[in-house]
Protein backbone atom coordinates (compact mmCIF):
# COMPACT_ATOMS: atom_id res chain seq x y z
CA UNK A 1 0.00 0.00 0.00
CA UNK A 2 1.23 3.61 -0.93
CA UNK A 3 1.26 6.09 1.98
CA UNK A 4 -2.44 7.70 0.20
CA UNK A 5 -4.08 4.75 0.81
CA UNK A 6 -3.90 5.13 4.37
CA UNK A 7 -5.72 8.78 3.03
CA UNK A 8 -9.13 7.27 2.05
CA UNK A 9 -11.55 7.10 5.08
CA UNK A 10 -13.89 4.40 4.70
CA UNK A 11 -15.73 3.81 7.87
CA UNK A 12 -19.26 5.18 6.77
CA UNK A 13 -19.03 2.69 4.09
CA UNK A 14 -18.06 -0.12 6.05
CA UNK A 15 -20.58 0.47 8.53
CA UNK A 16 -22.98 0.22 5.74
CA UNK A 17 -22.04 -2.86 5.14
CA UNK A 18 -22.45 -4.66 7.78
CA UNK A 19 -25.68 -3.50 8.26
CA UNK A 20 -26.26 -4.33 4.94
CA UNK A 21 -25.15 -8.00 5.56
CA UNK A 22 -27.21 -8.77 8.65
CA UNK A 23 -30.22 -7.83 6.14
CA UNK A 24 -29.14 -9.02 3.00
CA UNK A 25 -27.59 -11.88 1.20
CA UNK A 26 -23.94 -10.72 1.18
CA UNK A 27 -24.50 -7.11 1.71
CA UNK A 28 -26.12 -6.28 -1.63
CA UNK A 29 -28.52 -6.81 -4.47
CA UNK A 30 -26.85 -8.06 -7.15
CA UNK A 31 -23.53 -10.30 -6.86
CA UNK A 32 -20.50 -8.31 -8.14
CA UNK A 33 -21.22 -5.12 -6.16
CA UNK A 34 -20.11 -7.16 -3.36
CA UNK A 35 -15.95 -7.11 -4.30
CA UNK A 36 -15.72 -10.65 -3.64
CA UNK A 37 -13.43 -11.02 -6.64
CA UNK A 38 -11.32 -8.26 -5.99
CA UNK A 39 -11.46 -8.36 -1.93
CA UNK A 40 -11.90 -5.28 0.48
CA UNK A 41 -15.20 -3.29 1.31
CA UNK A 42 -18.31 -2.04 -1.46
CA UNK A 43 -18.45 1.75 -1.39
CA UNK A 44 -21.80 2.79 -1.02
CA UNK A 45 -22.47 5.33 -3.32
CA UNK A 46 -24.65 8.28 -1.89
CA UNK A 47 -24.49 10.78 -5.26
CA UNK A 48 -23.28 11.00 -8.87
CA UNK A 49 -22.83 13.71 -11.05
CA UNK A 50 -21.35 13.73 -14.70
CA UNK A 51 -18.57 11.42 -14.64
CA UNK A 52 -18.04 10.83 -10.66
CA UNK A 53 -19.16 9.11 -7.94
CA UNK A 54 -19.90 10.25 -4.21
CA UNK A 55 -19.84 7.61 -1.31
CA UNK A 56 -21.12 7.95 1.66
CA UNK A 57 -17.70 8.60 3.31
CA UNK A 58 -17.04 11.82 0.90
CA UNK A 59 -15.15 10.64 -1.70
CA UNK A 60 -14.95 11.04 -5.27
CA UNK A 61 -14.16 8.57 -7.77
CA UNK A 62 -14.57 8.56 -11.63
CA UNK A 63 -16.92 6.03 -12.72
CA UNK A 64 -15.93 3.65 -15.28
CA UNK A 65 -18.68 1.23 -14.52
CA UNK A 66 -21.43 3.62 -15.43
CA UNK A 67 -24.22 1.49 -13.60
CA UNK A 68 -22.75 -1.31 -15.89
CA UNK A 69 -23.61 0.29 -19.14
CA UNK A 70 -26.70 2.80 -19.22
CA UNK A 71 -25.29 5.89 -17.86
CA UNK A 72 -24.37 6.48 -21.67
CA UNK A 73 -24.53 10.30 -21.17
CA UNK A 74 -22.79 10.22 -17.07
CA UNK A 75 -25.39 10.74 -14.62
CA UNK A 76 -28.07 13.02 -13.28
CA UNK A 77 -27.88 14.37 -16.97
CA UNK A 78 -29.98 17.76 -16.45
CA UNK A 79 -32.29 16.99 -19.51
CA UNK A 80 -32.98 13.52 -18.74
CA UNK A 81 -33.88 14.51 -14.87
CA UNK A 82 -36.09 17.20 -16.07
CA UNK A 83 -38.18 14.65 -18.29
CA UNK A 84 -38.14 12.11 -15.17
CA UNK A 85 -39.08 15.27 -12.76
CA UNK A 86 -41.92 16.30 -14.99
CA UNK A 87 -43.18 12.65 -15.94
CA UNK A 88 -43.08 11.46 -11.90
CA UNK A 89 -45.04 14.85 -11.44
CA UNK A 90 -48.13 13.09 -13.50
CA UNK A 91 -47.63 10.42 -11.76
CA UNK A 92 -46.02 7.12 -11.65
CA UNK A 93 -47.57 3.97 -13.20
CA UNK A 94 -51.08 3.94 -14.42
CA UNK A 95 -51.40 -0.24 -15.67
CA UNK A 96 -52.43 1.75 -19.38
CA UNK A 97 -50.74 2.21 -22.54
CA UNK A 98 -49.12 5.65 -22.42
CA UNK A 99 -47.45 7.58 -25.09
CA UNK A 100 -43.26 7.76 -23.84
CA UNK A 101 -43.87 3.56 -24.74
CA UNK A 102 -45.03 4.59 -28.15
CA UNK A 103 -42.42 6.99 -28.57
CA UNK A 104 -39.26 4.83 -27.51
CA UNK A 105 -40.81 1.71 -29.68
CA UNK A 106 -40.54 4.14 -32.57
CA UNK A 107 -37.14 4.97 -31.48
CA UNK A 108 -35.50 1.75 -31.20
CA UNK A 109 -37.15 0.42 -34.44
CA UNK A 110 -35.83 3.56 -36.05
CA UNK A 111 -32.29 2.77 -34.79
CA UNK A 112 -32.08 -0.90 -35.05
CA UNK A 113 -33.13 -3.70 -37.43
CA UNK A 114 -36.49 -4.66 -34.73
CA UNK A 115 -39.45 -3.87 -36.75
CA UNK A 116 -41.76 -4.40 -33.80
CA UNK A 117 -40.64 -4.28 -29.62
CA UNK A 118 -42.30 -5.62 -26.70
CA UNK A 119 -41.30 -3.59 -23.05
CA UNK A 120 -39.88 -5.52 -20.35
CA UNK A 121 -38.59 -4.44 -17.10
CA UNK A 122 -34.67 -6.28 -17.03
CA UNK A 123 -32.69 -7.85 -19.21
CA UNK A 124 -33.20 -11.42 -17.55
CA UNK A 125 -36.91 -10.94 -18.86
CA UNK A 126 -35.96 -9.78 -22.18
CA UNK A 127 -34.01 -12.68 -22.70
CA UNK A 128 -36.42 -14.97 -21.13
CA UNK A 129 -39.58 -13.87 -23.47
CA UNK A 130 -37.21 -14.16 -26.76
CA UNK A 131 -36.40 -17.66 -26.05
CA UNK A 132 -40.13 -18.31 -25.14
CA UNK A 133 -41.18 -16.47 -28.23
CA UNK A 134 -38.73 -18.89 -30.36
CA UNK A 135 -39.84 -21.77 -28.84
CA UNK A 136 -43.62 -21.02 -29.52
CA UNK A 137 -42.70 -19.51 -33.25
CA UNK A 138 -40.32 -22.74 -34.13
CA UNK A 139 -42.57 -25.52 -31.89
CA UNK A 140 -39.19 -26.33 -30.95
CA UNK A 141 -37.24 -26.59 -27.69
CA UNK A 142 -33.47 -26.59 -27.85
CA UNK A 143 -31.52 -23.52 -27.54
CA UNK A 144 -27.72 -23.08 -28.32
CA UNK A 145 -25.89 -20.26 -26.76
CA UNK A 146 -21.95 -19.53 -25.67
CA UNK A 147 -19.55 -20.38 -22.91
CA UNK A 148 -18.94 -17.03 -21.54
CA UNK A 149 -21.99 -15.25 -22.78
CA UNK A 150 -24.15 -13.62 -19.97
CA UNK A 151 -27.79 -13.42 -20.85
CA UNK A 152 -29.11 -12.57 -17.21
CA UNK A 153 -30.12 -14.93 -14.57
CA UNK A 154 -32.77 -17.39 -16.85
CA UNK A 155 -32.46 -20.75 -15.65
CA UNK A 156 -32.12 -22.70 -19.15
CA UNK A 157 -29.05 -20.38 -19.63
CA UNK A 158 -27.41 -20.79 -16.52
CA UNK A 159 -25.63 -23.70 -18.02
CA UNK A 160 -22.33 -25.10 -18.88
CA UNK A 161 -20.98 -27.03 -21.15
CA UNK A 162 -21.40 -30.69 -20.67
CA UNK A 163 -18.40 -33.11 -21.00
CA UNK A 164 -17.35 -32.79 -25.12
CA UNK A 165 -19.02 -30.60 -27.74
CA UNK A 166 -22.68 -30.69 -28.60
CA UNK A 167 -23.40 -32.60 -25.58
CA UNK A 168 -26.16 -31.09 -23.14
CA UNK A 169 -25.69 -28.84 -20.90
CA UNK A 170 -25.44 -29.19 -16.73
CA UNK A 171 -26.75 -26.11 -15.01
CA UNK A 172 -24.48 -23.58 -13.83
CA UNK A 173 -25.83 -23.11 -10.34
CA UNK A 174 -27.88 -24.63 -7.47
CA UNK A 175 -31.14 -24.10 -7.85
CA UNK A 176 -31.31 -24.62 -11.51
CA UNK A 177 -33.13 -28.31 -12.13
CA UNK A 178 -31.09 -30.00 -14.58
CA UNK A 179 -34.41 -30.55 -16.83
CA UNK A 180 -33.94 -26.24 -17.18
CA UNK A 181 -30.87 -27.02 -18.79
CA UNK A 182 -30.76 -30.31 -20.45
CA UNK A 183 -32.41 -28.19 -23.45
CA UNK A 184 -29.37 -26.28 -23.72
CA UNK A 185 -26.53 -26.41 -25.90
CA UNK A 186 -23.37 -24.81 -24.99
CA UNK A 187 -20.38 -24.10 -27.53
CA UNK A 188 -16.96 -22.31 -27.64
CA UNK A 189 -17.89 -18.77 -28.94
CA UNK A 190 -15.92 -17.72 -32.11
CA UNK A 191 -15.90 -21.40 -33.32
CA UNK A 192 -17.42 -21.81 -36.44
CA UNK A 193 -17.22 -25.66 -36.88
CA UNK A 194 -18.61 -26.06 -33.14
CA UNK A 195 -21.70 -24.29 -34.74
CA UNK A 196 -21.62 -26.25 -37.74
CA UNK A 197 -21.31 -29.39 -35.93
CA UNK A 198 -23.71 -28.96 -33.66
CA UNK A 199 -26.75 -27.90 -36.20
CA UNK A 200 -25.79 -30.71 -38.25
CA UNK A 201 -26.85 -33.15 -35.38
CA UNK A 202 -30.15 -31.47 -33.63
CA UNK A 203 -30.95 -28.93 -36.51
CA UNK A 204 -34.32 -29.74 -36.75
CA UNK A 205 -35.13 -29.70 -32.62
CA UNK A 206 -33.32 -26.19 -32.08
CA UNK A 207 -35.59 -23.42 -31.57
CA UNK A 208 -32.94 -20.27 -31.66
CA UNK A 209 -29.22 -19.38 -31.21
CA UNK A 210 -28.45 -16.89 -28.39
CA UNK A 211 -25.58 -15.14 -28.77
CA UNK A 212 -24.45 -11.78 -27.29
CA UNK A 213 -24.35 -9.64 -29.97
CA UNK A 214 -20.06 -9.11 -29.07
CA UNK A 215 -19.64 -10.70 -25.78
CA UNK A 216 -18.88 -7.77 -22.85
CA UNK A 217 -19.62 -10.12 -19.73
CA UNK A 218 -16.23 -12.25 -20.43
CA UNK A 219 -14.61 -8.77 -21.41
CA UNK A 220 -14.92 -7.47 -24.29
CA UNK A 221 -14.79 -10.19 -27.01
CA UNK A 222 -15.83 -9.12 -30.54
CA UNK A 223 -16.93 -11.33 -32.82
CA UNK A 224 -14.74 -12.47 -35.32
CA UNK A 225 -15.19 -10.64 -38.93
CA UNK A 226 -18.50 -11.89 -40.65
CA UNK A 227 -19.56 -14.78 -37.21
CA UNK A 228 -22.60 -13.37 -36.68
CA UNK A 229 -23.39 -12.63 -39.97
CA UNK A 230 -22.30 -16.64 -40.22
CA UNK A 231 -24.52 -17.40 -37.25
CA UNK A 232 -27.80 -15.75 -38.89
CA UNK A 233 -27.65 -17.92 -41.99
CA UNK A 234 -26.85 -20.89 -40.27
CA UNK A 235 -29.93 -20.58 -38.09
CA UNK A 236 -32.12 -19.31 -40.90
CA UNK A 237 -31.07 -22.54 -42.97
CA UNK A 238 -31.80 -24.99 -40.30
CA UNK A 239 -35.24 -23.19 -39.78
CA UNK A 240 -34.09 -21.82 -35.99
CA UNK A 241 -34.54 -18.04 -34.92
CA UNK A 242 -31.11 -16.00 -34.82
CA UNK A 243 -31.53 -13.85 -31.07
CA UNK A 244 -29.03 -11.11 -30.67
CA UNK A 245 -28.57 -10.07 -27.00
CA UNK A 246 -27.67 -6.55 -27.31
CA UNK A 247 -28.76 -6.09 -23.66
CA UNK A 248 -25.63 -4.53 -23.34
CA UNK A 249 -24.04 -3.55 -26.67
CA UNK A 250 -27.26 -1.74 -27.79
CA UNK A 251 -26.86 2.15 -28.29
CA UNK A 252 -23.34 1.67 -26.56
CA UNK A 253 -21.00 -0.05 -28.96
CA UNK A 254 -22.33 2.53 -31.62
CA UNK A 255 -25.11 4.18 -32.01
CA UNK A 256 -27.27 1.24 -33.69
CA UNK A 257 -25.14 -1.39 -31.21
CA UNK A 258 -23.56 -4.01 -32.41
CA UNK A 259 -25.58 -4.70 -35.33
CA UNK A 260 -24.52 -0.75 -36.43
CA UNK A 261 -21.17 -2.33 -37.02
CA UNK A 262 -21.85 -5.60 -38.41
CA UNK A 263 -25.38 -6.28 -39.56
CA UNK A 264 -26.23 -2.85 -40.75
CA UNK A 265 -23.30 -2.52 -42.78
CA UNK A 266 -23.29 -6.29 -44.11
CA UNK A 267 -26.80 -6.66 -44.85
CA UNK A 268 -28.56 -9.03 -42.56
CA UNK A 269 -30.51 -8.90 -39.31
CA UNK A 270 -31.13 -10.68 -36.57
CA UNK A 271 -34.90 -12.68 -35.81
CA UNK A 272 -35.19 -11.03 -32.25
CA UNK A 273 -32.98 -8.82 -30.17
CA UNK A 274 -32.85 -8.20 -26.52
CA UNK A 275 -31.92 -4.55 -25.19
CA UNK A 276 -31.74 -3.37 -21.57
CA UNK A 277 -29.20 -0.77 -20.10
CA UNK A 278 -28.60 2.43 -21.98
CA UNK A 279 -32.46 2.10 -23.37
CA UNK A 280 -33.50 2.66 -19.78
CA UNK A 281 -31.48 5.60 -18.83
CA UNK A 282 -30.63 4.12 -15.25
CA UNK A 283 -34.32 3.02 -15.21
CA UNK A 284 -35.30 -0.68 -14.91
CA UNK A 285 -36.27 -0.95 -18.47
CA UNK A 286 -35.74 -3.32 -21.37
CA UNK A 287 -37.18 -5.14 -24.43
CA UNK A 288 -36.93 -7.77 -26.99
CA UNK A 289 -38.03 -6.92 -30.46
CA UNK A 290 -37.58 -8.56 -34.01
CA UNK A 291 -39.32 -9.37 -36.96
CA UNK A 292 -42.84 -8.06 -37.10
CA UNK A 293 -43.72 -12.18 -38.18
CA UNK A 294 -42.18 -13.70 -34.74
CA UNK A 295 -43.40 -10.47 -32.67
CA UNK A 296 -47.21 -11.45 -34.22
CA UNK A 297 -47.19 -14.38 -32.21
CA UNK A 298 -47.02 -13.07 -28.70
CA UNK A 299 -49.84 -12.17 -26.66
CA UNK A 300 -52.61 -10.38 -27.30
CA UNK A 301 -51.81 -10.51 -31.09
CA UNK A 302 -50.59 -14.45 -30.61
CA UNK A 303 -50.91 -17.19 -28.58
CA UNK A 304 -47.06 -17.03 -26.80
CA UNK A 305 -48.10 -15.43 -23.40
CA UNK A 306 -45.60 -12.53 -21.87
CA UNK A 307 -46.65 -9.68 -20.06
CA UNK A 308 -45.40 -7.67 -17.05
CA UNK A 309 -47.28 -5.56 -14.04
CA UNK A 310 -44.38 -2.70 -14.69
CA UNK A 311 -43.83 -3.13 -18.32
CA UNK A 312 -43.48 0.28 -20.39
CA UNK A 313 -43.68 1.86 -17.44
CA UNK A 314 -44.03 5.58 -18.12
CA UNK A 315 -41.12 6.92 -15.91
CA UNK A 316 -38.65 4.48 -17.49
CA UNK A 317 -39.24 4.54 -20.81
CA UNK A 318 -39.14 8.58 -20.13
CA UNK A 319 -36.21 8.16 -19.22
CA UNK A 320 -35.09 5.87 -22.07
CA UNK A 321 -36.54 7.62 -24.58
CA UNK A 322 -34.58 11.08 -23.29
CA UNK A 323 -31.46 9.06 -23.15
CA UNK A 324 -31.69 7.93 -26.40
CA UNK A 325 -32.59 11.35 -28.69
CA UNK A 326 -29.67 12.81 -27.02
CA UNK A 327 -27.28 9.52 -27.55
CA UNK A 328 -26.58 11.74 -31.11
CA UNK A 329 -23.10 10.63 -33.21
CA UNK A 330 -21.28 13.46 -31.02
CA UNK A 331 -21.86 11.60 -28.19
CA UNK A 332 -20.42 8.15 -30.04
CA UNK A 333 -17.53 9.90 -31.27
CA UNK A 334 -16.79 11.59 -27.83
CA UNK A 335 -16.70 7.96 -26.15
CA UNK A 336 -14.42 6.66 -28.95
CA UNK A 337 -11.87 9.86 -28.37
CA UNK A 338 -11.95 9.11 -24.53
CA UNK A 339 -11.58 5.49 -24.80
CA UNK A 340 -8.74 5.40 -27.39
CA UNK A 341 -6.81 7.97 -24.92
CA UNK A 342 -7.60 5.75 -22.10
CA UNK A 343 -6.70 2.41 -23.69
CA UNK A 344 -3.30 3.79 -25.24
CA UNK A 345 -2.63 4.72 -21.47
CA UNK A 346 -3.39 1.23 -20.32
CA UNK A 347 -1.37 -0.03 -22.42
CA UNK A 348 2.02 1.91 -22.06
CA UNK A 349 1.09 1.61 -17.95
CA UNK A 350 0.81 -2.31 -18.10
CA UNK A 351 3.78 -2.33 -20.66
CA UNK A 352 5.86 -0.29 -18.38
CA UNK A 353 4.95 -2.21 -15.51
CA UNK A 354 5.41 -5.24 -17.35
CA UNK A 355 2.37 -6.69 -16.77
CA UNK A 356 0.55 -9.26 -19.25
CA UNK A 357 -2.57 -7.62 -20.69
CA UNK A 358 -4.58 -7.96 -24.15
CA UNK A 359 -6.98 -4.79 -24.99
CA UNK A 360 -10.01 -5.85 -26.75
CA UNK A 361 -12.65 -3.81 -28.60
CA UNK A 362 -15.97 -3.26 -30.09
CA UNK A 363 -17.01 -0.13 -31.28
CA UNK A 364 -17.21 2.30 -28.26
CA UNK A 365 -16.88 -0.86 -25.74
CA UNK A 366 -13.40 -2.17 -24.58
CA UNK A 367 -11.90 -4.02 -21.38
CA UNK A 368 -8.68 -4.68 -20.58
CA UNK A 369 -7.41 -8.31 -19.71
CA UNK A 370 -4.86 -8.66 -17.64
CA UNK A 371 -3.48 -11.77 -20.02
CA UNK A 372 -1.48 -11.94 -22.98
CA UNK A 373 -2.60 -12.60 -26.18
CA UNK A 374 -5.84 -12.12 -28.31
CA UNK A 375 -9.25 -13.15 -26.28
CA UNK A 376 -11.77 -15.18 -28.62
CA UNK A 377 -13.52 -17.16 -26.45
CA UNK A 378 -14.08 -18.25 -22.47
CA UNK A 379 -10.92 -20.53 -22.18
CA UNK A 380 -8.83 -17.66 -23.33
CA UNK A 381 -10.65 -15.21 -20.86
CA UNK A 382 -10.04 -17.74 -18.03
CA UNK A 383 -6.00 -17.09 -18.61
CA UNK A 384 -6.88 -13.74 -16.67
CA UNK A 385 -4.44 -12.75 -13.68
CA UNK A 386 -7.25 -11.83 -11.38
CA UNK A 387 -4.51 -11.53 -9.03
CA UNK A 388 -3.19 -8.81 -10.80
CA UNK A 389 -6.06 -7.37 -11.54
CA UNK A 390 -7.25 -7.12 -7.84
CA UNK A 391 -4.13 -5.09 -6.67
CA UNK A 392 -4.93 -2.95 -9.62
CA UNK A 393 -8.79 -2.21 -8.90
CA UNK A 394 -7.81 -1.08 -5.45
CA UNK A 395 -4.33 1.15 -6.37
CA UNK A 396 -7.27 2.95 -9.18
CA UNK A 397 -9.56 2.81 -6.41
CA UNK A 398 -7.60 4.94 -4.05
CA UNK A 399 -6.36 7.32 -6.41
CA UNK A 400 -10.40 8.03 -7.16
CA UNK A 401 -11.26 5.80 -10.09
CA UNK A 402 -13.87 3.10 -9.50
CA UNK A 403 -13.10 0.33 -12.41
CA UNK A 404 -15.54 -2.62 -12.49
CA UNK A 405 -14.57 -4.84 -9.44
CA UNK A 406 -13.92 -7.84 -11.63
CA UNK A 407 -11.84 -8.60 -14.23
CA UNK A 408 -14.25 -10.00 -17.20
CA UNK A 409 -15.82 -6.61 -17.62
CA UNK A 410 -15.67 -3.75 -20.16
CA UNK A 411 -14.59 -0.50 -18.88
CA UNK A 412 -17.35 1.86 -19.15
CA UNK A 413 -17.52 5.81 -20.56
CA UNK A 414 -20.17 8.41 -20.79
CA UNK A 415 -20.28 11.29 -22.35
CA UNK A 416 -19.44 12.98 -19.19
CA UNK A 417 -15.71 11.62 -18.87
CA UNK A 418 -14.49 14.75 -20.16
CA UNK A 419 -10.53 15.54 -19.63
CA UNK A 420 -10.21 16.20 -16.18
CA UNK A 421 -12.08 12.60 -15.60
CA UNK A 422 -9.79 11.31 -18.25
CA UNK A 423 -6.71 12.84 -16.72
CA UNK A 424 -7.44 11.16 -13.15
CA UNK A 425 -7.58 8.19 -15.07
CA UNK A 426 -4.53 8.71 -16.94
CA UNK A 427 -2.90 9.96 -13.72
CA UNK A 428 -3.59 6.64 -11.45
CA UNK A 429 -2.19 3.84 -13.97
CA UNK A 430 1.10 3.94 -13.74
CA UNK A 431 0.88 3.35 -9.91
CA UNK A 432 -1.93 0.96 -10.27
CA UNK A 433 0.07 -0.77 -12.96
CA UNK A 434 2.85 -1.36 -10.78
CA UNK A 435 0.59 -2.46 -7.76
CA UNK A 436 -0.41 -5.36 -10.18
CA UNK A 437 2.67 -6.00 -10.89
CA UNK A 438 4.45 -6.50 -7.43
CA UNK A 439 1.64 -9.62 -7.62
CA UNK A 440 4.00 -11.47 -8.95
CA UNK A 441 2.49 -13.46 -11.59
CA UNK A 442 3.09 -11.01 -14.47
C1 LIG B 1 -26.79 -7.11 -18.23
C2 LIG B 1 -27.09 -8.14 -19.26
C3 LIG B 1 -28.25 -8.93 -19.22
C4 LIG B 1 -29.16 -8.94 -18.03
O1 LIG B 1 -29.80 -7.73 -17.83
P1 LIG B 1 -30.44 -7.43 -16.37
O2 LIG B 1 -31.16 -6.14 -16.58
O3 LIG B 1 -29.29 -7.35 -15.43
O4 LIG B 1 -31.35 -8.56 -16.06
C5 LIG B 1 -28.53 -9.75 -20.28
N1 LIG B 1 -27.70 -9.81 -21.34
C6 LIG B 1 -26.58 -9.09 -21.41
C7 LIG B 1 -25.71 -9.20 -22.61
C8 LIG B 1 -26.22 -8.23 -20.37
O5 LIG B 1 -25.07 -7.56 -20.42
Amino acid sequence: MSPRDALLQTDASAALFDRARAVTPGGVNSPVRAFNAVGGTPRFIRSAQGAWLRDVDGNEYVDLICSWGPMLLGHAHPEVLEAVQAAVARGTSYGTPTEPEVELAEEIVSRTSVEKVRFVSSGTEATMSAIRLARGFTGRDVVVKFAGCYHGHVDALLASAGSGLATFAVPGTPGVPASSTELTLVLPYNDRAAVEAVFAEHGDRIACLVTEAAPGNMGVVPPEPGFNEFLAATCTRHGALFVSDEVMTGFRASRQGQWGLDGALEGWRPDLVTFGKVMGGGFPAAAFGGRADVMGHLSPEGPVYQAGTLSGNPIATTAGLTTLRLATPEVYDHLTRAGETIKAAAAEALTAAGVAHTIQSTGTMFSVFFAEGAVRDFDDASRTDTAAYGAFFHAMLERGVYLPPSAYEAWFLSAAHDERAVQTVLDALPEAARAAAATGRS
